[in-house]
């Protein structure tokens, strides 16, 4: 069984070596051939994954391991439930709708790039509804318990239910409009125009990398390059890929983004070496995958601790630009907040604002309620609801993000999982290793990654996101940390009375 495993994660490996060269260092002009033999690699992967052998030798595993009374936290039996869940989900899914799905893809993501030089939504009508016509057909393979959304959910974040997403957005919405409306009031309370100057492109690129080095990024077994669209990508625990864009008239992108993707490489250098070639050596979830990249960049690369000892260090990259100013100027100049019209630019406070809106119109289009034409408008609609504003066209509105038109429906909430979390670990973290704010203000990050590493890395996917999120915090996945952090740190930045909302 490991053998097989292991073939069909090596297919997925070289797979994985081709996209992060196809956005790193791919000429232009290569994408279609590079398409097919990814295609080709994708294809064969599933094919040896789905083969009726692994079916049966994970019933004689099964049977054998339930004989012999194997301990559920023992590898074998771990791996075991994994991948069978995995296994079952896979074949349920046949090659034609794989192949359709994938298909659809392709031309939505062409159509979605026509309506993006349009501005207009009209060129990706069209594919749009082809993916949500495959997407309802994909959620009756996968089969749900109560929402169709279920079963799109649970492709990337398993277990999590729409009705559970649909408890912790009331409460966060609840909490977070109110705030973003006293904020907006307020606005220029907080000036971040140190951030807003002219920072020599090599002189952030050589901060980042400082950066990177100080929280624990391990250069031996990763390396970081420049892309359009930075991301994270791992071929094993040993050779970790993130990559990050650098704009010369500021400050914030490159080096908030290379701490966002330092956080995910961290979980990926940290993840079980002995099963990397197994499923169960892999991130559980995108949810936890994105609390460990929010956890660096925002409860640490965003508080006043890292900033007493950072500055120093960006101070001697950017004297002329940065010299004069303070650790305390600096914490609040990363920290304003603004309603804006795109999600990747969000703020903390108003981040997942945008996550809730794709997730209601994620929803109803599922369900039918929504029809596509009438997607632009409801998006406006929603827009003015949570954040106060009405975006000026398209591309600043329906049309910004790529997930929809890569057939990626329930992929959105595990970025506000990921937010939830990531104050949720901390908090336990620092619950249990006290000194670790006061590290921090030293430059020193082991005991908060050492702490990360025995209670997330390590158990790749042996435990559920939930069981895993019990076992490390106490407690479920909860909006209320979230919220207390939220109005503690934003209250005392905007003046805005901790009740607020
Ligand atoms: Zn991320």
């Amino acid at each position: 069984m490991k053998e097989r495993l292991a073939e069909v994660h090596h297919l997925r490996v070289a797979d994985a070596v081709l996209g992060w060269d196809e956005q790193t260092y791919m000429p232009p002009e290569g994408a279609a051939a590079r398409a097919r033999v990814k295609a080709t690699l994708n294809r064969l992967a599933h094919e040896r994954f789905t083969d009726p052998e692994i079916g049966r030798l994970l019933d004689q595993l099964a049977a054998r391991l339930e004989a012999a009374k194997a301990d559920p936290d023992s590898d074998e039996a771990a791996l075991v439930r994994v991948v069978r869940r995995e296994y079952h989900k896979a074949v349920r899914v046949s090659p034609r709708l794989a192949a359709a799905l994938s298909e659809a893809a392709s031309q939505g993501y062409r159509a979605w790039l026509a309506a993006r030089d349009a501005n207009e939504f009209a060129p990706f009508r069209d594919a749009l509804a082809r993916i949500l016509d495959l997407q309802r057909e994909l959620a009756q393979a996968l089969g749900y318990g109560e929402h169709p959304y279920d079963a799109l959910l649970d492709q990337y974040e398993p277990d999590l239910t729409t009705a559970e997403v649909e408890r912790l957005f009331a409460r966060l919405r609840q909490g977070l409009v109110p705030l973003v409306r006293a904020i907006s009031e307020r606005l220029d309370a907080v000036d971040d125009g140190i951030l807003r100057q002219s920072f020599d492109e090599a002189a952030q690129w050589r901060l980042t990398e400082e950066a990177l080095g100080a929280i624990g990024f391990d250069f031996r077994r990763g390396r970081q390059d420049r892309t359009v669209h930075p991301f994270c990508t791992a071929f094993s625990p040993q050779d970790v890929r993130v990559t990050t864009r650098v704009a010369p008239d500021q400050f914030a992108f490159a080096f908030f983004a290379s701490l966002h993707e330092g956080g995910h490489a961290l979980y990926e250098q940290g993840l079980p070496a002995h099963l990397a070639e197994t499923p169960l050596g892999q991130a559980v979830s995108l949810g936890v995958h994105e609390s460990q990249s929010r956890l660096w960049e925002n409860l640490v690369g965003r508080s006043l601790a890292f900033w007493r000892f950072f500055l120093p260090v960006a101070q001697r990259a950017f004297p002329r630009q940065l010299g004069d100013t303070s650790p305390e100027a600096m914490y609040r100049a990363v920290n304003r907040v603004e309603p804006s019209f795109i999600r990747v630019e969000a703020d903390e406070v108003t981040y997942n604002l945008h996550i809730m809106l794709r997730f209601d119109l994620e929803k109803e289009l599922i369900e039918g309620s929504l029809p596509v034409d009438g997607l632009p408008a409801r998006w406006a609609e929603k827009m003015e609801e949570y954040l106060g504003i009405t975006p000026p066209d398209h591309v600043r509105g329906v049309l910004q993000d790529v997930h929809w038109s890569q057939g990626l429906f329930g992929y959105f909430p595990t970025y506000t999982v990921g937010n939830l979390l990531a104050v949720q670990f901390y908090r336990a973290a620092v619950a249990a290793r006290p000194h670790i704010p006061d590290a921090i203000e030293r430059g020193d990050f082991s005991p908060l990654l050492q702490w990360l590493r025995t209670h997330i890395h390590v158990h790749g996917s042996r435990y559920t996101p939930d069981e895993l999120t019990r076992r490390a915090t106490g407690g479920p996945l909860a909006a209320e940390p979230f919220l207390n952090y939220i109005r503690e740190k934003y209250g005392a930045l905007y003046g805005v009375p901790a009740g607020s909302g």
